[in-house]
């Protein structure tokens, strides 16, 4: 059975807490890492009737998209609403972790979501925050071990587009002396030795590195496995808040306003611009995002597709000659409960784990009615 750190660590790969925002606070928010996490459930949010759900469906570990914890507490106290959570989570051995702006930025989070749902093509970040990483790493094997090397190594190297695998080998001899004390695979102490070897490289995300080089080593038959690693100046895939991307054709703002509200099964929404209007490309961001209205002005986005939107926020897109639809925070963000608890899900298959069980919670309704 995991433990609440395996699945902390899960996540973290799912959406690298390192992606989020500076003013973010991902992670675990209340509990012991030590824990066991057997059953683990998804929400929004963490209010009190969802932490007395995830009690009530005997959970360990609740996943919230909202971090339950901003600012750095003063107390916790029974009578303010978060520290009687805090205080209810603890007693009933409940954890609670938070994936935020780093699950909106992450690919395959939440703005990936919300763009497939809502039909876009060819997204890109909207508002680049981080690059990934690369750096070259060249390992120096035996050539008979050249196949158990490639096996450790190949599920570490980056892709290249639509390529994964991608490596590179060439043929050359090795030289060493083993010395006093050492316990060589090939050779003798106080002998130079000549090998024949394959020197074998591949790119590398940086942050993935740590986990490429315990492999190897793994892998490697000899007692000191030599390898080097080269900075780059080449930049893997840009990350970033928001998307943008383009509809399989035209579509006036009113169609698509209808379509999205449909989509997301939103009581209603608000839209700002000429409803005969033809849109193509389209800009997004789940949440509040209006922040990125200039960014999606400047992109030549004809309409940003966001939550939380404000009067005077309504009357700047007017003068930027961008649309605006206003679909809700809720209902742009509620959609990451299924996707996350697949996700999660599918993770600790992978990890190996058998006794534990992901669920959603389904109690959770928008706080504003229309
Ligand atoms: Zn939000």
């Amino acid at each position: 059975m995991p433990k609440t750190s395996d699945i902390v660590g899960i996540i973290n790969k799912i959406a690298p807490m390192s992606l989020a925002e500076g003013w973010d606070n991902p992670g675990l928010q209340v509990g012991d890492p030590g824990a066991e996490a057997g059953r683990i459930m998804v929400a929004l949010d963490a209010t009190s009737d969802v932490v007395a759900s995830a009690i009530a469906s005997s959970c360990q570990l609740l996943v919230t998209h909202h971090p339950l914890i901003f600012k750095p507490l003063k107390s916790i106290s029974t009578v303010t609403r978060q520290g009687s959570l805090i205080h209810t989570a603890i007693r009933a051995g409940l954890s609670i972790v938070s994936m935020h702006t780093n699950y909106d930025i992450a690919t395959g989070g939440l703005n990936d979501l919300l763009s497939r749902k809502i039909g876009l093509l060819d997204c890109v970040p909207l508002q680049v925050t981080a690059a990934q990483e690369l750096v070259k790493l060249v390992v120096f094997v035996p050539a008979d071990h050249i196949e158990q090397i490639k096996s450790a190594l190949l599920p570490h190297a980056w892709s290249l587009g639509n390529y994964r695998d991608c490596s590179f080998a060439t043929a050359g001899e090795g030289t060493f002396t083993p010395l006093e004390g050492a316990d060589p695979f090939i050779g003798m102490v106080g002998i130079p030795q000549k090998v024949s070897e394959q020197r074998f490289e591949l790119l590398v995300e940086r942050r993935t590195l740590p986990r490429a080089i315990k492999a190897f080593m793994a892998a490697h038959p000899y007692e000191e496995p030599a390898y080097d690693v080269y900075s780059l100046l080449n930049e893997g895939e840009k990350l970033g808040l928001g998307r943008i991307g383009h509809l399989p054709g035209t579509l006036t703002l009113a169609d698509f306003a209808g379509q999205i509200k449909k989509t997301l099964s939103a009581p209603g929404l608000r839209y700002v611009g000429d409803p005969s209007a033809l849109l193509y490309k389209v800009a997004l961001c789940s949440g509040s995002g209006a922040s990125l209205l200039h960014e999606a002005a400047r992109a030549g986005a004809d309409v940003l597709v966001t939550g939380d939107l404000k009067y005077h926020e309504a009357r700047d897109a007017q003068d930027l000659g961008i649309a605006l639809i206003d679909a809700g925070h809720f209902p742009t963000e509620i959609i990451m409960v299924a996707e996350m608890t697949e996700q999660i899900g599918n993770a600790i298959c992978a990890a190996g784990y058998k006794d534990c069980q992901v669920v959603p919670c389904c109690i959770e309704t928008d706080p504003f009615k229309i």
